[in-house]
């Protein structure tokens, strides 16, 4: 496995076709593994890429006391056989210092995008130029951040992007807790009561119910919302900011 820091470094890469590729921020997980296994199922080649991108942080304490477990992350890679690690330097990716952004007008306002202002610009923006700089045939993304997926779906598309953008199931601890990097910072008893989350969107009730049930185990809750067949919810425990989603009748393959 090649740990690559530049774009330069990239472009004399020979990689075989076809590139499968999986954008991460680190802190390395079973979630995002099964990404990982998803794209080395079904490709030549798999690249990983692990930056933490601060356009995409609307918090900074959140941006700097995000997880990094880089040495653990690094050896999950190469045990899943990963061939390109990509790990640019801020500098690499944003010459411009975030002068140019892409932006989505419509479903990046609602969701996660209400209450984090700019968040998907900075996403939209880091995926677009990793697309440009990596060149996969297939891109990797988990349903867990599921309005994230759909706006990586849809830009593909409206900037005729030659890559295919693959949706895969949410993965959880044996509890129902979405794996998340951000699992990492919860204290003992946040752990225990964040599957809590999981339990009570499953509940037929409906989302003002959701949210009194959710702030009486402990949560104080973003929001709880139904589009696109689905319920979404976001709710903090002390700091720790977690999202999760579930279908509204419907099944989903594990990856489509
Ligand atoms: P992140 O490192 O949090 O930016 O996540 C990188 C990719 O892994 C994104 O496409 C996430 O949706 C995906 N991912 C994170 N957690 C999970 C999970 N529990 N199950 C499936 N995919 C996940």
């Amino acid at each position: 496995m090649k740990i690559v820091k530049s774009i330069r470094e990239w472009k004399n890469a020979k990689p075989e076709k076809t590139v499968g590729f999986v954008p991460t921020m680190g802190a390395l997980h079973r979630g995002h593994l099964s990404l990982v296994e998803e794209a080395r199922n079904n490709n030549s080649t798999v690249v990983v890429s692990i930056f933490v991108n601060p356009t995409q942080f609307n918090d900074k304490n959140d941006f700097h006391s995000y997880p990094n477990t880089w040495e653990k992350d690094i050896s999950m890679l190469k045990n899943a056989g990963v061939d390109y690690v990509f790990s640019p330097e801020y500098k690499e990716l944003y010459s411009d210092e975030y002068r140019y952004q892409i932006s989505e007008k419509k479903m990046a306002s609602v969701l996660c995008g209400e209450s984090r202002p700019g968040h998907f610009d900075g996403v939209l923006t880091v995926v677009m130029k990793l697309l440009n700089i990596i060149k996969p045939q297939f891109a990797y993304f988990g349903k867990k951040d599921y309005q994230q997926y759909m706006l990586i779906r849809d830009m593909v598309a409206t900037f005729f992007i030659e890559t295919q953008i693959v949706g895969c199931d949410i993965i959880r601890e044996t509890d129902g807790l979405a794996m998340s990097s951000r699992n990492l910072l919860l204290s003992e008893p946040q752990r225990k009561t964040a599957p809590l989350l999981y339990k009570i969107l499953q509940q037929t009730s409906n989302v003002n119910e959701i949210k009194k049930q959710l702030a009486v185990v402990g949560f104080k809750v973003d929001y709880v919302e139904e589009f696109w067949q689905r319920r979404f919810a976001a709710a903090f425990l002390g700091k720790v900011r977690l999202i999760d989603n579930v279908p509204l009748g419907e099944t989903y393959d594990s990856c489509s």
